[in-house]
Order: structure tokens, then C-alpha cells, then sequence
């Protein structure tokens, strides 16, 4: 049994630094949890919320809650709110602890209610019921809720809290340990406040309350963390005091309070740094240990009732590792709708696992290796078009929390990126460097999918793709070790992972070299006539192929409208701050068609992706995409693009510039090897029979296809994006890398072994860099 420990803190107004330094000391010591007392009435003491904010910003891991909260003085639709917004802010790190009230006379003073016995049990099971209901994402209607202490007339909802709150109660008293058994998380009590002489009697008498409160109510007493409130003094003699003595003797005195009377949680009341360090240092091990050796692990803690009761098939919830469970989302939690879904898909998995480091993305993945039959996603940005980071059922490692950026070497533009940052965060980061990094043209995409597979963005014609900026990684393999690669360590690894990262770890870190970047750049966003659909496409490939480099454009046409002209928005970002260079590169473009709208402006590459909300992915559904690269936009090209948008095989079609520096690259330097094309074309389709029938005859005019596009995840489709030779070859590295196929639930490239049972023999004379079609477009 893992136990955990926390502190509480006198929240003095007189010395507030002193206040926040002893929860940042907490926070180095290894303490799981700080906790402040609040009593709003007293004028010695800093207002609870506002002191636990200060804290979370000043700190990164250590969980954060009141000890307890005065909740006649908090009503609790407003509580709901403080507490989802400090949990938002602090990543998740937010606990509820909750108190009746005390000190009615002071509450009164404050314009607070008088409420009996009674009636505080009755206020405080409403509030829980309201927080629970404000907190769940899955809902979205405002909240009417009419109980006989609160009526709460129509909240609305949000913001969300980023987890599940716990809710435990502070308590001591059967009526409110009666309602702990039937709906809290946690029962919270000081020690010193128990009857002097038999206060592990009464310990236990509570206890057997909540047990059999909660047995009455179908939920398993293990459901519910048994939370104590400590305090005493570290003397060098022994002495018959309870925590009077050596870090031996807290020790003996702790050891028994969890083992027998299933404490799982220790709170240190102190505002001695000493005290905080000895116990840190000197208890907490040593108690874990023989606490540990004690009690299986299976005594451990276990998720509500609720929660178990919409566990999935076949995953083995109760071996989540410790250090993963507090931010692991099943489908009962609340947090469950923000996390199931894609910006693509529509999931239902099993369990999100939520990571932040490395040593937890390891974990995670030896979990999911312990489930080979379920599905298995990767989920950095949530922007997969393909949707494989959700699934149905299976098991979802999310990066989303590793998303730091920061530069390495100034002089040599070297940066390293977690996957988890969305690429509106990176230009932000890197703008006031002067420096931008090819990505995509959505500031949303997370660095880890768009990183792993190409990265066509509006930079691709000067930049390249954002692989080709690539210098270094750092990979967990499939067999959890870690490592770093570059052009000198592991460098085939290296050479795969740019364009078919996904088959061969869970990246962790990039390192990119960035180029610099006009201060302002050139941003064109036109609405043209494309009535003349076929020569509009034709035209419009021809000006972007002449265009300079600095100017990269892309077109999106919808699906036709009855009655109305077909229109293309035509993008365009240019690379120069000098309006007269903008307007020459932009001119050709703006005479293919009428306009019927245009607007161009001179503004930062940051401010041009920062295009992106960042609300919860509510993808539904199975998306349909399809991709891929020309080199040009011939008539052929264009007519059977025209065919494919008119006769509504697609309702969202795009055309976007490669060509310039993505050709720059030998074929032959990474797995992406399809350095001919000047266009990559993609299709959204509402019916996949409807789409590729009119994509098929397309197909031979195309020189490979653009994964990140695509939604075909059949071995047909990745013949396509990887040539024989490079396919050949990111096989037999697959087969030694993820000989188990780890990493299949995407683009899968079957590990040698695997693929010479059936699959044809490819073809080795095939140079690396043409597509099995390519050549068939020079009409
Ligand atoms: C609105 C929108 C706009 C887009 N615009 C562009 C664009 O302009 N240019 C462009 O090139 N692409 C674009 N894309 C496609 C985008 O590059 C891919 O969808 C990309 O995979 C998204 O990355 P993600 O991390 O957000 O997605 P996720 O869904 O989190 O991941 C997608 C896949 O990548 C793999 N993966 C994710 N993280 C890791 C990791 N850390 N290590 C190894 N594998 C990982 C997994 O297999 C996962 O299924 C766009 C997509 C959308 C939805």
C-alpha cells in the first residue's frame, strides 16, 4: 500500500512569504499534498483560496487543498467554480476538503446562515451534490438543482475542473462520517481533537461509521481515504507521547494508525521547516516501508463505486501504476466527455493516461503492454486526423501535459519542444527570438503527431517540412528504455521517425533548429470565383510553382452550394515585412480569379497560428480523408479534381504548397521521401465509398501520399505513402525496435517478420524517393 503525505500550514497574514515558502519547501521534500486552514472570519489569517492560488502558481506538482473549507461561507456554485478554475490553472492538482462550519457566532459576524446539526449534514450533502453536478463534463445544460438547504436557479456551466476533484470531508461527528460512507472521497480528521486517552478508539468507531455508511449505500469502504491530521515534536529520547520523540518513534506511533485502522493519508500540522525536513526525510521513508511490507497493495485506495461501475472489459484498473492514478480518467469520471473524444473522432476508451513526464510515459506504456489485445493510442495534440489517439475500449496514453518549450543554444537556433505543445505555442515562444519553425497552418496541432509524420505548414516552400528541421529526440522504445537520437546516436531509428514516428515510440522531446523569420510577414486571405473550377485549380498551382519561396499559399474549396457560385478561399503567407515584395508575390495569385473578397495584412507568424481555440475536442463519428502529392497541377489533375468537388465526393478539399525547400532533401535522408512533389492534395469525405470512388482516378497521377491526411490506415494506403525500398526498410528497423507491434493502432508498418507471410516482396530496384506511381504527371 502506497501511502501519502501532505502538510498544514498556518496561513499567518503577518509573514505571507513565509507562508507560501514553507508549501514550496513541501513541494521540494517530495510531500504530496499542502493544505491551509480557512476560517474567513478570522483577520489573522490569509483568505484560503487566494493563498492556495498564490501557492499553485508558485509550485508545479504538489496537490493543493483547504483543510478544510468553511462552507457556510462559500456557496457552493460559486465553490465549484473557484475550485475548477484553480484546478485548470494548476493542472489538475486541486482536492476538495469541505467542513460544515464551526464557530456559528463568527459565521454570523460574517452575514453567514446559523444552521443546527442537522442541517449543516444536510447543506453539506447538497453542496457535494452540487459540485459533482457543476464538474461534470458530460452535461451541458445549467444546473436546477432545489434542495432543502440550496437552490442553485439555472448555473451555468464552467469553467471544468481538469480532473475529477475528490471530495473529502472533515468531520468527526456520526451523522456527518454517516454521510463521508454514502458520498465523500475522504474523511478528514485531527488527532488532537479525538478524546484524549482513547482517540484511536474513537478513530475506529468513526471508521466503522464510514464503513458501514458506505456498505448501506453499495460502495466499498476502500472507496473512501482515511486522512489524519498530525502534529508533534522530534525529540533525541524516546519518551511515551504520541509523536514526542525520535523519527523512530513516529514512526512505531504512525505505523499502526495505517495499518490497523487504514489511515492512507498523513498531514504533518507545522509551519517548521525542520520539522517538515525531519519528517520528510527520517518518517516518511521508513514508514512506507514497513506500512508497505504490512499491507498488499491491493488494500491501496479504490476509485468510487460510480466510477468502477463503468469500467471496461479486460483492463486491469486496479494496476494503474500510483503514480498515474491520480490523473487517470475512466469513463465514470467526470472529467470523462473532455478527454474520450479527438478533434477528428469520436472515442470511448477504456482509460486516458494522462503523463508528465518520462518516467510516467514508461509506466504507461508497460501498462498498456500488459493489455496487447486492446487498442493502444498516442495522443499528443488530439489532432490526428485519423483519430487513432482515441479508441474504443482500449488504452490512451495522453502527452498533452508534456508541453514545454525552451531554447537550448541561442547561437545555433536550437530549441527542444514536448509533444504535447500545440504549434500556436511554439510560434509564440519563438517570436520574440525572431525565429519561426515550419509546422502546419492550425495553431491547435499538437507538436507530437504533426512532428513525428511531416509537417506541411506556411513556411513549408522556404522551410521545408518540420521534420527537415529535425536535429534530435528523445524516444521511449517499446521495451520502456529511453533514448536519444540524432544523425550520431541511433541514427536509422532517427532516419524513421521522420515520417513514421508513430510505428516506433512514444516521443517525448524534439529538437528542432528554427530558422529566423521576418518580424512581420505577409498574410493574404482571399475569396475567389472559382466557377471555372478546373482552370482555377490549373492556374493557382502554376502561380504558387513561380511564386518565390518565400510565399507559400494553399485553397480550400467546400462542397457546392445550390444556386451559389462556387467560391476557393486562396491562404498565403509571405515571408517579408516589405509591403512592396508582399504585393509582388501576391499579385499572380490574385489575378487567377475574380475576388470577391480579399484582405491582406502585415503581421507575425505567431499571430497568423494563433487561430486555435483550445476547448475540448468533441470529435464524433469516423472521419474520412484522403491524400495525395502531385507535382503538378495539370489539366488531367484539375478535371478530375473538379469531378471529385462538383459531384460531391468531398465536402472539404484542399490543395497545399510543398515544392521549394521541401525538395531541397535528399529522398534518401529520412523515411518522408517524397521530395518531387509541389502540392499535396487532401479530400474529406462524408461517404468513403463516394470519396474514393472519385479519388481513384486520381490515384496514378499521384507520387505518394501524406499520412498526416489520411484516415485509410490499410496496408494498401501505406504502400502508397513509403516507397517499396523505404517501406523495405522501415520494416526490418520496426522488426527491431517493436518486434510485438506495439505501436500498430495507426499507420502500421508490420515488423518484417510479420510481413513475409503474405504480403508481396518489395520491390528493391525501386529507387528510394519515387512513389510506385510517381512519373505518371508530366501531362
Ligand atoms: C484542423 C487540423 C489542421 C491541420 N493542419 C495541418 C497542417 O497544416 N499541416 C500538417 O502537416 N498537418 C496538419 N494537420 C494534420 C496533423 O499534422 C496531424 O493530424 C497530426 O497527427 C496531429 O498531431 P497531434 O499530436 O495533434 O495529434 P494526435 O491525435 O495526438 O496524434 C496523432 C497520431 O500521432 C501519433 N503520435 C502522437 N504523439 C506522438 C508521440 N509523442 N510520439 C509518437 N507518436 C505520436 C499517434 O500515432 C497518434 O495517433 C491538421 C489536422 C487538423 C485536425
Amino acid at each position: 500500500m502506497r501511502l501519502e503525505f501532505g502538510t498544514f500550514i498556518t496561513p499567518g497574514s503577518d509573514d505571507p512569504e513565509r507562508v507560501v515558502a514553507l508549501a514550496v519547501l513541501a513541494e521540494a521534500l517530495g510531500y504530496d499534498l499542502v493544505t491551509v486552514q480557512d476560517h474567513p472570519y478570522n483577520p489573522g489569517l490569509l483568505d484560503a483560496w487566494t493563498l492556495l492560488g498564490w501557492i499553485a502558481g508558485k509550485t508545479e506538482r504538489i496537490r493543493l487543498a483547504a483543510n478544510v473549507l468553511n462552507l457556510p461561507l462559500r456557496p457552493p456554485a460559486v465553490l465549484a467554480r473557484s475550485a475548477a478554475s484553480l484546478d485548470l490553472l494548476a493542472d489538475g492538482r486541486v482536492e476538495m476538503g469541505l467542513g460544515a462550519g464551526a464557530f456559528w457566532p463568527a459565521i454570523g459576524a460574517m452575514g453567514g446562515p446559523q444552521r443546527t446539526p442537522a442541517e449543516a449534514v444536510q447543506a453539506t450533502s447538497e453542496a457535494i451534490d452540487i459540485l459533482r453536478e457543476l464538474w461534470d463534463a458530460g452535461t451541458r445544460r445549467s444546473l436546477r438543482f432545489r434542495g432543502e438547504v440550496y437552490t442553485v436557479d439555472g448555473a451555468a456551466r464552467g469553467p471544468l475542473p481538469r480532473h475529477d476533484i475528490p471530495i473529502w470531508l472533515g468531520a468527526r461527528k456520526p451523522r456527518m462520517l454517516r454521510l463521508i460512507g454514502r458520498k465523500a472521497d475522504g474523511w478528514s480528521v485531527t488527532y488532537g481533537f479525538l478524546p484524549e486517552g482513547d482517540r484511536r478508539g474513537e478513530l475506529r468507531r468513526g471508521n466503522a461509521i464510514v464503513d458501514a455508511a458506505a456498505r448501506e449505500a453499495g460502495r466499498d469502504p476502500r472507496e473512501i481515504r482515511r486522512i489524519l491530521n498530525v502534529t508533534g515534536t522530534f525529540l533525541s529520547e524516546r519518551g511515551d507521547a504520541f509523536l514526542q520523540g525520535p523519527p523512530a518513534q513516529w514512526v512505531d506511533d504512525l505505523a499502526p494508525l495505517a495499518i490497523e485502522d487504514g489511515v492512507s493519508t498523513f498531514i504533518l500540522m507545522s509551519d517548521d521547516g525542520a520539522t517538515l525536513r525531519t519528517f520528510a526525510q527520517e518518517v516518511i521513508p521508513a514508514l512506507q516501508e514497513r506500512v508497505g511490507a504490512a499491507l498488499p497493495a491491493s488494500s491501496d485506495l479504490l476509485r468510487p463505486a460510480r466510477v468502477r461501475a463503468k469500467r471496461r472489459e479486460g483492463i486491469a484498473y486496479d494496476e494503474v501504476p500510483a503514480s498515474l492514478r491520480t490523473a487517470a480518467v475512466e469513463p465514470g469520471d467526470l472529467a470523462y466527455a473532455r478527454v474520450r473524444n479527438t478533434y477528428m473522432r469520436g472515442g470511448a476508451p477504456g482509460i486516458v493516461l494522462k503523463v508528465s513526464s518520462v518516467a510516467e510515459v514508461q509506466e504507461a506504456l508497460a501498462f498498456a503492454r500488459r493489455h496487447p489485445d486492446l487498442p493502444f493510442g498516442v495522443r499528443s495534440g488530439g489532432h490526428g486526423i485519423s483519430g487513432r489517439s482515441t479508441n474504443d475500449g482500449g488504452i490512451v496514453i495522453d502527452l498533452s501535459g508534456m508541453n514545454r518549450i525552451e531554447v537550448l543554444d541561442e547561437a545555433a537556433r536550437l530549441v527542444r519542444i514536448e509533444p504535447g505543445a500545440r504549434w500556436m505555442d511554439v510560434a509564440a515562444a519563438l517570436e520574440p527570438h525572431g525565429w519561426a519553425l515550419t509546422s502546419g497552418d492550425y495553431g491547435g496541432v499538437g507538436v507530437g503527431g504533426l512532428a513525428t509524420a511531416g509537417g506541411v505548414g506556411f513556411l513549408a516552400r522556404e522551410q521545408g517540412l518540420t521534420i527537415d528541421h529535425m536535429r534530435a529526440a528523445e524516444i521511449v522504445l517499446a521495451d520502456g528504455t529511453l533514448v536519444r537520437t540524432s544523425a550520431t546516436e541511433h541514427p536509422d531509428l532517427f532516419w524513421a521517425i521522420r515520417g513514421a514516428g508513430a510505428n516506433f515510440g512514444i516521443v517525448t522531446a524534439f529538437e528542432f533548429q528554427v530558422d529566423p523569420v521576418s518580424p512581420q510577414v505577409g498574410w493574404a486571405q482571399f475569396v475567389m470565383d472559382a466557377s471555372d473550377l478546373g482552370g482555377f485549380l490549373e492556374r493557382w498551382g502554376a502561380a504558387v510553382e513561380a511564386a518565390p519561396r518565400a510565399l507559400t499559399s494553399e485553397l480550400i474549396i467546400g462542397a457546392p452550394r445550390r444556386g451559389q457560385p462556387l467560391v476557393a478561399m486562396v491562404l498565403a503567407l509571405v515571408d517579408s515585412g516589405d509591403p512592396q515584395a508582399i504585393v509582388n508575390a501576391l499579385q499572380p495569385i490574385a489575378d487567377i480569379a475574380p475576388l470577391y473578397q480579399q484582405r491582406v495584412v502585415l503581421t507575425t507568424y505567431a499571430d497568423v497560428m494563433a487561430n486555435a481555440s483550445r476547448e475540448d475536442h468533441n470529435g464524433q463519428g469516423e472521419p474520412v480523408a484522403r491524400s495525395g502529392i502531385v507535382r503538378h497541377i495539370t489539366p488531367r489533375v484539375a478535371q478530375l479534381a473538379e469531378e471529385l468537388i462538383l459531384n460531391n465526393g468531398t465536402y472539404f478539399f484542399q490543395i497545399r504548397s510543398l515544392g521549394g525547400a521541401v525538395n531541397d532533401v535528399d529522398p534518401e535522408a529520412m523515411a518522408f521521401s517524397h521530395r518531387t512533389g509541389n502540392f499535396v492534395l487532401s479530400a474529406m469525405g462524408a461517404s468513403r465509398a463516394r470519396l474514393d470512388a472519385f479519388w481513384a482516378p486520381l490515384q496514378p497521377h499521384f507520387a505518394g501520399l501524406y499520412l498526416n491526411f489520411e484516415t485509410d490506415v490499410t496496408p494498401e494506403r501505406i504502400a502508397i505513402a513509403f516507397p517499396p525500398r523505404v517501406l523495405d526498410r522501415l520494416r526490418l528497423l520496426k522488426a527491431r525496435y517493436d518486434p510485438d507491434n506495439v505501436f500498430r493502432d495507426n499507420f502500421n508498418i508490420a515488423p518484417a517478420a510479420t510481413i513475409a507471410l503474405g504480403a508481396a516482396a518489395p520491390d528493391r530496384d525501386e529507387p528510394v524517393g519515387t512513389g510506385a506511381h510517381e512519373g505518371h504527371d508530366h501531362a
